[in-house]
């Protein structure tokens, strides 16, 4: 199945690392022009490096923090010249901390706010116009399952990524008329180095070995293991793609089967 992405150009933010390395790097094997965002100069080159030793395509690296507006106009005007315009625009960051909300104060509250929904409004608007002039525009926001199923402990996530799911349904709406397809998609337990930090500090906390964690965390899961990035990867990348022509509006999980409302 051809996708379409030939030589399409598509930006993936916090993508040094994780789903978003992931994705990048399957949108690079599809023959996109793509540019990868993130924070740290060195681990963003280590990631290009990466993906052309992979798919033996150069991608563009730029330096951008999410919570910088600036850095967000600069990032996507990057983007739009390497790419010869803008097609797929896929909004990634870093997740919010965890926490029940006795625990939250409001500096916190504000940091997830930009970090995890102001983020996309501003890459979104920055993108529009880009968009607009493609014949196939479209934007993945990288979510969580608490867009389906609110997650005991992560008040911040529960809050922040059922704002972008509402302002994702929205976006379908406006942008449908101009052939602009907007969707969310959210990882259940997908094996990152962030999953394998956080079942390491629960197997600290619980005194546990983390193989236990894994294994306690793989039994709620139907397909009885984790998720890999990659297979996370290529549902973003289908609905980013032209060959998606008729998805839009929707908040959709990678999560072998773990959420369990309807
Ligand atoms: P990760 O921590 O492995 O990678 C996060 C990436 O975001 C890194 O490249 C980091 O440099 C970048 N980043 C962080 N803050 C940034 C900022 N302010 N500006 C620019 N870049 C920034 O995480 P991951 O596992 O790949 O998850 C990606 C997203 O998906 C996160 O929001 C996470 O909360 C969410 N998520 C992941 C899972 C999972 O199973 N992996 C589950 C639920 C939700």
């Amino acid at each position: 199945m051809d996708l379409g992405l030939e030589r399409k150009s598509v930006l993936v933010t916090a993508a040094s690392r994780g789903l978003g390395l992931a994705t990048a790097k399957l949108f690079a094997a599809e023959g996109a022009r793509v540019t990868i965002a993130s924070r740290n100069e060195s681990s963003l080159q280590a990631a290009a490096h990466e993906i052309h030793t992979e798919t033996g395509h150069m991608v563009n690296v730029v330096r951008m923090d999410v919570n910088r507006s600036e850095d967000i106009a600069r990032v996507v005007a990057s983007a739009e010249e390497f790419g010869d315009g803008l097609d797929s625009l896929i909004c990634n960051a870093g997740g919010p901390p965890s926490g029940a909300f006795s625990q939250i104060d409001d500096s916190t509250w504000y940091q997830a706010f930009e970090q995890n929904l102001l983020s996309v409004v501003r890459l979104s608007r920055a993108a529009l116009p880009h968009l607009r002039r493609s014949s196939s525009g479209r934007i993945v926001n990288i979510t969580s399952t608490s867009v389906k199923q609110t997650i005991p402990g992560l008040v911040l996530s529960n809050t922040m990524r059922a704002g972008v799911w509402g302002l994702t349904k929205t976006l379908s709406q406006e942008l449908g008329p101009f052939g602009i397809l907007v969707n969310t998609v959210g990882p259940g337990r997908i094996s990152t180095d962030r999953i394998a930090e956080l079942d390491g500090q629960a197997a600290a906390r619980q005194g546990v070995d983390v193989a236990d964690i894994e294994t306690k965390m793989a039994a709620m899961i139907p397909l009885g293991r984790y998720g890999t990035p990659e297979e996370f990867a290529r549902m973003v990348v289908f609905l980013a793609s032209p060959l998606n022509t008729y998805v839009t509006g929707q908040a959709l999980l990678v999560d072998g089967g773990m959420v369990t409302s309807l």
